[in-house]
């Protein structure tokens, strides 16, 4: 506490993110990066982009990059808009389409992140919870509100709503911002990008740091109606116009136009998941079905922070939520085939030390 915060400043609850050790002797599950490296094209850009044109700003409307991902998508540039890291598009989001005193709704057990935003701003909330097996509801979504976020998949659960859930949840809230966080879409979900044309108030958010494995670049990508787009280029011309570098620009591009890369790194993250899924249920473990690039997992017989602790130790980093109905879960990442043998073998003999006790 200081004399010199402003009231905001000395009521802020900031988000607490992942550990990241400056040694390299932890195997990390702790955080949802990508165990594979970006594409080679990305790198092989990233250094192309190291030149002198540094000295020049970049381009603050992002055009080479929002004509790409607009083709990709099958979207015109104009519904298109792009922000250093999907966090920084939620946190553009929060002031361009939310006012204070009109609740937003989002699940009880989500990305931590949203609160966050929320008491920045001054916005108020109203938590849906989820039901015993972690589902969201959908019709305390159809309730009068004050807009709407929700993650697809849903993190930390790993859970996923199908497209017709979203659709009935922007039918029953046209006059508000709906917004759908598809960090994880890419391992195996259904993206609500197809309803974009359909809904002006569907804005969907997406990241390069999860499926790309440019958690390091910083890029997040949002795809609307115009009019959502123009809201969002609105909040960020009044905060910072440049806020993706050249290097970013350069990078992100490269990595849309690698399609095979980024679905065989998939592929391999979905596959080695399901062998996780299924190695941890025959330790007995309750595992919710996943379907994003970490699995969240229970243990009957140990208490989950007792696991983080013992993994730790033996050099595995997890993460663990001490929040109410979920703190004695662990959130595991998928890393590579090797990774996770290691973590799987490890968590076995973990079991092992209690049930013989
Ligand atoms: C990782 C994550 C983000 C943030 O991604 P960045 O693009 O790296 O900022 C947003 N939402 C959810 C649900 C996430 O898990």
């Amino acid at each position: 506490m200081s004399k010199y915060w402003s009231g905001i400043t000395a009521r802020l609850v900031p988000y607490v993110p992942g550990e990241q050790p400056r040694d390299k002797k932890y195997i990390k599950l702790n955080t949802n990066e990508n165990p594979y490296p970006p594409s080679p094209k990305v790198l092989e850009a990233i250094t192309g982009a190291v030149n002198a044109d540094l000295r020049l700003y970049p381009d603050p409307t992002c055009d080479n990059l929002r004509r790409t991902v607009a083709d990709y998508c099958g979207l015109s540039e104009r519904q298109v808009f792009i922000g250093n890291g999907s966090d920084e598009i939620l946190a553009f989001s929060f002031v361009a389409f939310f006012n204070p005193g009109e609740p937003i709704l989002f699940p009880d057990i989500t990305y931590s992140f949203y609160k966050v935003y929320a008491n920045l701003y001054g916005l108020s909330y109203q938590t849906v919870p989820l039901d015993d097996e972690f589902n969201i509801p959908m019709e305390p979504f159809h309730a009068a509100n004050g807009g709407v976020i929700i993650p697809n998949p849903n993190a930390p659960t790993a859970k996923a709503v199908p497209v017709d859930f979203i659709r009935s949840v922007l039918e029953n809230n046209l006059e508000r911002a709906v917004i759908i966080d598809e960090a994880y879409i890419d391992f195996g979900g259904e993206s609500a990008v197809r309803l974009v044309a359909e809904y002006p108030n569907l804005l969907v958010i997406q990241t390069l740091s999860k499926s790309r494995s440019l958690a390091g670049l910083r890029v997040g990508i949002a795809l609307g109606s115009e009019e959502l787009i123009e809201g969002l280029e609105r909040v960020k011309n009044s905060f910072n116009s440049y806020t993706l570098d050249r290097l970013a620009l350069s990078g992100a591009i490269a990595a849309f136009q690698d399609e095979d890369y980024f679905q065989e790194a998939t592929q391999k993250v979905i596959r080695t998941r399901e062998m996780t899924m299924t190695q941890l249920r025959e330790l007995g473990c309750k595992v919710l079905d996943s379907k994003a690039n970490f699995v969240f997992i229970t243990h009957p017989a140990v208490p989950a922070k007792q696991l983080l602790e013992e993994l730790r130790a033996e050099g595995i980093l997890v993460r663990y939520f001490a929040q109410p109905r979920i703190d004695n879960y662990l959130r595991v990442s998928i890393g590579t085939d090797e990774d996770m043998e290691r973590f799987i073998q490890t968590f076995q003999m973990i079991i092992s030390r209690h049930v013989n006790e």
